[in-house]
């Protein structure tokens, strides 16, 4: 009998899939991709053609231009080659999708990038029974553990009304992170106009044309330092410490990560306040999720590997890393 999976190979700029001649999240240009979701260290541009959610071809597009490929639905199955193809909820960004694939017998979901926990703006994960399970180890270290979104939003809010005077400047990934702060406030019944910088723009207008309203979200270009008093503006997080944050009125400079509980990092970009807010599982959402496939095996894309494998072998379930290279840590 062929060893388990021996249908998929990864390779160090993508997982190949040979029976449908089709690549998983490419780091490179490939003739055909299946893409998990859109942040820019899955969904490279260039590629032949694209196999992802409608939501995500609409963010490669925003990102890099017309993407001939082919929208799937959630649950909706296609035949590529010999392998059956379909998408599920990966509950990371909006259109994020874990790729499950049939051959011979044998299933294999390759989970991108994921979480467990509520997003106001995507469709939640939905966990598929496997024999392999690809998974992701952003935060898989067991001193990961994300705490309450609530809380944090909590602390966000305290901070906003204790300094009428100031604004909050949150540093928030222009993908995800952003929208979903903006709808975590908005059901924290905070329905002021919140102001964001240009370059979160394009993707704010992208949710609101896929349905998710964000309420009164206005361009902080242009707008005076006394009307800024008193609000919340949002950047990405490279605009935190730059001359653009300048003109703000002496901004509480805060930032959303799942980083954020690494003090070291939050010193790294003076952050005042560090709200742990991430759109990856942390270290029980992993494992649970491990328990809950009960999966054959384990591989593992990237991240912190050694933590997850050792879990994995304790429970007497096969793990091994794949040395995938080109994935960032831009979307925690
Ligand atoms: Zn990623
Ligand atoms: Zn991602």
């Amino acid at each position: 009998m062929a060893r388990l999976g021996s249908w998929i190979e990864p390779f160090p700029e993508g997982i190949y899939v040979a029976p449908a001649d089709i690549w998983v999240d490419p780091s490179r240009p490939k003739p055909r991709a299946l893409v998990t979701h859109g942040h820019g260290d899955h969904a490279r541009g260039g590629h032949g053609a694209v196999w992802a959610t409608a939501e995500t071809l609409a963010i490669m597009e925003c990102r890099h231009g017309p993407q001939p490929g082919m929208a799937m639905a959630y649950g909706e199955v296609a035949r590529l080659g010999d392998v059956d193809v379909s998408l599920v909820p990966a509950g990371h960004v909006l259109g994020s999708a874990q790729i499950v694939l049939e051959h011979g017998g044998e299933r294999v979901v390759v989970s991108g990038d994921y979480k467990r926990r509520p997003d106001p703006t995507c469709a939640p994960f939905e966990p598929v029974p496997c024999d392999i399970f690809i998974t992701e180890a952003t935060f898989a270290l067991p001193v990961f553990r994300h705490p309450d979104t609530g809380s944090e939003i909590d602390r966000l809010l305290e901070r906003l009304h204790d300094n009428p005077d100031r604004c909050v400047l949150v540093g928030a990934y222009a993908l995800g992170k952003a929208q979903r702060l903006i709808l975590e406030l908005r059901r924290r019944s905070h329905h002021d106009p919140i102001y964001i910088h240009g370059a979160l723009q394009r993707l704010c207008d992208l949710y609101e044309e896929q349905g998710v309203s964000l309420g009164d979200v206005r361009p902080a270009t242009g707008v005076g330092k006394d009307a800024l008093r008193g609000t919340i503006v949002l950047c990405p997080p490279g605009a935190l410490n730059d001359r653009w944050s300048r003109r703000l009125p002496d901004p509480i400079t805060a930032m959303a990560s799942g980083w954020m509980r690494v003090r070291q990092r939050a010193r790294q970009r003076n952050v005042e306040l560090p709200l742990i807010i991430s759109d990856h599982a942390d270290w029980d959402e992993l494992t649970r999720t491990i328990a809950d496939l009960a999966p054959r095996e384990v591989w593992v894309t990237h991240g912190r590997e050694d933590a997850l494998i050792h879990w994995c072998a304790l429970r007497q379930i096969k793990a091994k890393e794949l040395n995938l290279v080109g994935y960032e840590d831009e979307d925690d």
